[in-house]
């Protein structure tokens, strides 16, 4: 089943999420709401959804970055933003354990913002403890543009969203990304953008 993907102004989507047991991760209940999430992620088609996305306010997300979704972007791009291909996973419960001083910037987008986008900058690297759909613990390094899923995922399980983050002169709508910005440097873009006006 799909599930719908709420918007920018619902409550629960600025809401800390509540940590999950190992028994309630058992429950049928939750699995199912996995698979539904693993469809409504793959259907959207997105990277990442988390569970207040789809109304739950609970700490779960999703995970998945298939190589089909690299297919329309230059080896350049997905270099710069050192991205490769990510297998399904569940986060339940994560915590960010260590993160790098080096941040990367990188326009960014939300499935609960549709339509948008906008410079963020991220921590380049972390560490991330969680418990997978078995509820068994994870440690996950991560860097480049997974690290940055993963930021963006832990995230809205805080009532976080990259609004709250970025760079407000760049926020845009991806109409006018792929149009003008899209195959700048964020150099150029900051400088196109960024410079405020010289006149008061
Ligand atoms: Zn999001």
């Amino acid at each position: 089943m799909r599930l719908k993907i709420l918007q920018v102004g619902e409550a629960v989507l600025r809401q800390p999420a509540l940590p999950l047991t190992r028994e309630q991760v058992a429950l049928a209940e939750t699995q199912q709401l996995i698979a539904w999430m693993r469809e409504t992620m793959r259907d959207a088609p997105g990277v990442g959804l988390a569970a207040p996305q789809v109304g739950f306010p609970l700490q779960l997300a999703v995970i998945e970055d298939p190589p089909e979704h690299s297919k329309g972007i230059t080896q350049q791009e997905l270099a710069a933003r050192e991205r490769q291909p990510t297998p399904f996973h569940v986060l339940i419960n994560p915590r960010i354990v260590a993160r790098s001083e080096e941040q990367a910037e990188f326009f960014e987008g939300c499935l609960s913002l549709a339509g948008f986008s906008a410079l963020v900058k991220r921590s380049y690297s972390l560490t991330v403890e969680y418990w997978n759909e078995r509820f068994e613990p994870q440690r996950t390094e991560a860097r480049g543009w997974y690290a940055r899923i993963l930021q963006h995922e832990i995230d809205h399980l805080h009532g976080r969203l990259y609004i709250d983050r970025m760079e407000p002169r760049s926020f845009m709508n991806v109409e006018n990304l792929n149009k003008y910005w899209k195959d700048q440097r964020v150099e150029t873009v900051r400088e196109a953008l960024l410079k405020a006006s010289a006149a008061e």
